[in-house]
């Protein structure tokens, strides 16, 4: 009897014929571990959630297995677009002006999320399309990149901001008043990203916080710039997420 396999799992079951994929880093994908905790470190002006495995005392670690692996960029969901990255792409594509790169370039994308303290919010965006003929029906769906190419990313490194913060899920918290506003940042497990691995140090992940540390605090400013600018409409203030679609879940495991 053929049993049911959840996206999850087939996901997971596709990384691992190519790649050693540790047993405690696939049991956070699904949620099974008790002892997941976090430890937050401070690096420049974002605030990194580290998941920490209380049981062997083991942090969850990342490196990207670049050119090796280019799984996020075959199956992102969306490539949703701030104000800079318009101005960016449109550029980059040769078009003369804003109207006709979004007419030809984008889709409108309209999507909830339930990811960060159970707050469920709606996103409206323009996402660009990852096929030719992409439309808003698409949106959600894995489609492999139409930049991708045998050598990489054929835009680099003038791609969409979103495509550098995988797998790290990057959000604003923010007061009452707008100078105590937080940058912060945490990995989503997705199932696509072959790259974690245990350490009982932080160390060894140092150098990828500082480098990505200003990465993540300038997508988030321009995130919130677009949405001052109605480039992005979001029902809640305070938190973005893009590019990754996961159970909401692994999120609450973490928290
Ligand atoms: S899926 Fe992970 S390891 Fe692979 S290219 Fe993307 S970030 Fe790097
Ligand atoms: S634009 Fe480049 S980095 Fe982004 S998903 Fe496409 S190929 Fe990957």
């Amino acid at each position: 009897m053929s049993t049911v396999r959840s996206p999850m799992q087939e996901a997971l079951d596709e990384l691992s014929q190519k790649w050693d994929i540790p047993t405690e880093i696939s049991e956070i994908h699904f949620g099974k571990r008790d002892d997941l905790t976090e430890k937050i470190v401070k690096v420049g002006e974002v605030f990194f959630h580290m998941p920490f495995l209380a049981g062997p005392q083991l942090y969850v670690l990342w490196k990207c297995l670049w050119p090796d692996c280019h799984n996020c960029c075959e199956q992102p969901i969306r490539l949703p677009m701030t104000e800079n990255d318009i101005e960016l792409m449109r550029n980059k594509l040769g078009y003369k002006t804003k109207s006709d790169f979004i007419k030809n370039e984008t889709t409108v994308i309209t999507f909830q999320d339930k990811a960060i303290n159970d707050v469920l919010i709606t996103h409206s965006m323009l996402s660009m399309k990852r096929k030719k003929d992409e439309t808003s029906k698409d949106d959600g769906k894995k489609i492999s990149c139409r930049f991708l190419t045998s050598s990489g990313c054929g835009i680099h490194p003038d791609k969409p901001g979103v495509c550098w913060m995988f797998p790290f899920l990057p959000w604003r918290e923010s007061g009452d008043q707008w100078w105590k506003t937080e940058s912060h940042a945490k990995f989503v497990f997705t199932g696509a990203c072959p790259g974690f691995y245990l350490d009982k140090s932080l160390d060894p992940i140092m150098p990828t916080l500082q480098d990505y540390s200003k990465k993540i605090y300038d997508y988030l400013i321009s995130c919130h710039s677009s949405q001052r600018n109605s480039y992005i409409s979001t029902s809640k203030t305070i938190q973005y997420r893009f590019l990754c679609d996961l159970p909401s879940t692994n999120i609450k495991s973490l928290k």
